[in-house]
């Protein structure tokens, strides 16, 4: 029979036993993090291995699709709203290897987001900027991220965003290329209108409708191409009254795919326009009901409210007489969009030609199965 003295001894051998182990166990976990956290990639290699982020992406160029992918790491992004599309733009855009990212956004996660893809349960009460940026950067280290947690519509902040966008990009200093506004009301997209016209900066508006059946994507070049001030945007009609949806403490629907959707058809256009291949759509809408995609071209109207666009116009025009006249071809494919229409251009209905006539702006000849999307409210003031 051992002694009291024996088992005590014996008591401290097994918890020095189970103190090794412990070690032993966390140096192993660290060991297993450090191996998700992947060092950063000094240049993006075509080589075919599974260890190579890159190789899916860089077999774009032997497949002819994109001459020069490796381009992509020099581009900065500005997502605006990084909810149900600009979440997943951005974590497309990461995937893809983009340069810089700057997000804008001054909401929670919260549990009623969890129907959308991206965020997490455990995210919950994080700001959105903050837990987009972790989820980011474990997916792709060789991304840089710059984030902001505040409202671009008030005064201080626009001040803000506007240098941001100015000189924020990969090299600081400059300016960033594009910025994609992902936000889901009039005001801040009017914001970001107003910032891009004074700065001459191109961007593209994406949107879903408050029904979550329909979506759009818009190119926006100051001066040459519709601003959001120019015309009212326009989206897809859903065949439901939207004045139906559209009442104040109502509950916007929304859904993972409509979303997912309209997120890929702008990531989308972002990589055609950057990387430059295939055709950069001007407006692209998605129609979930009929499944029905419609593009369309809109100018610039030169009677628009923004000083700044028709500033950008003033400038585009100068810069057009300049240039050695050689491009008929495209003002050809413009025509082309309405007598090729299959759908027919029809006028739209009553309560259409009332919205129109309610928001400033000409009157754009509209394919069949689109109509206005935002109305500009009475007495906006736009900053
Ligand atoms: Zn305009």
């Amino acid at each position: 029979m051992a002694t009291v003295e024996e088992l005590k001894l014996r008591v401290r051998e097994l918890e020095n036993e189970l103190i090794k182990c412990k070690q032993k166990q966390s140096a192993m976990d660290n060991a297993h993090n450090q191996e998700q956290h992947r060092p950063k990639i000094d240049k993006m290699s075509s080589e075919v291995v599974d260890s190579n982020p890159y190789s899916r992406l860089m077999a774009l160029k032997r497949m002819g699709i994109v001459k020069d992918y490796e381009k992509i790491r020099t581009f900065t992004v500005a997502v605006v709203g990084v909810g149900g599309v600009g979440s997943v733009t951005a974590e497309m855009l990461t995937r893809c290897g983009i340069g810089k990212l700057i997000l804008f956004d001054y909401d929670k996660v919260e549990l009623a987001n969890m129907n959308r893809l991206f965020f997490q349960p455990h995210q919950a009460g994080l700001s959105k900027v903050e837990a987009a940026e972790h989820t980011l950067r474990n997916i792709n280290p060789d991304v840089s991220f710059e984030t902001h947690n505040y409202n671009i519509t008030t005064m201080d902040n626009f001040a803000h965003f506007m240098e941001r966008i100015s000189f924020g990009g990969l090299e600081e200093g400059k300016p960033v290329d594009l910025i994609l506004s992902c936000v889901d009301n009039f005001e801040a997209r009017m914001a970001i209108n107003t910032a891009c016209n004074e700065l001459g900066q191109i961007w593209m508006e994406s949107g879903v409708s408050e029904n979550a059946v329909s979506g759009h994507i818009q190119l926006i070049i100051p001066g040459e191409t519709a601003c959001f001030a120019c015309a009212p945007p326009l989206i897809v009609a859903a065949n439901i009254d939207e004045k139906t949806l559209k009442r104040d403490g109502v509950c916007a629907a929304s859904l993972p795919t409509t979303m997912g959707v309209v997120a890929g058809i702008l990531v989308q256009n972002v990589l055609k326009y950057l990387l430059k291949f295939g055709t950069v759509s001007h407006y692209l809408g998605y129609n979930a009901m009929k499944d029905f995609f419609p593009t369309m071209a809109m100018k610039a109207n030169p009677q628009c409210n923004d000083r700044y666009c028709r500033i950008q116009q003033e400038e585009y025009k100068k810069k057009e007489a300049e240039r050695p006249k050689v491009e008929v071809v495209e003002e050809e494919e413009e025509e082309i969009v309405h007598e090729d229409n299959d759908w027919g251009i029809e006028v739209v209905s009553e309560v259409t030609d009332m919205e129109l006539e309610a928001a400033s702006g000409v009157v754009p000849h509209l394919p069949e199965g689109i109509t206005v999307a935002y109305t500009i409210p009475a007495e906006v003031s736009i900053m």
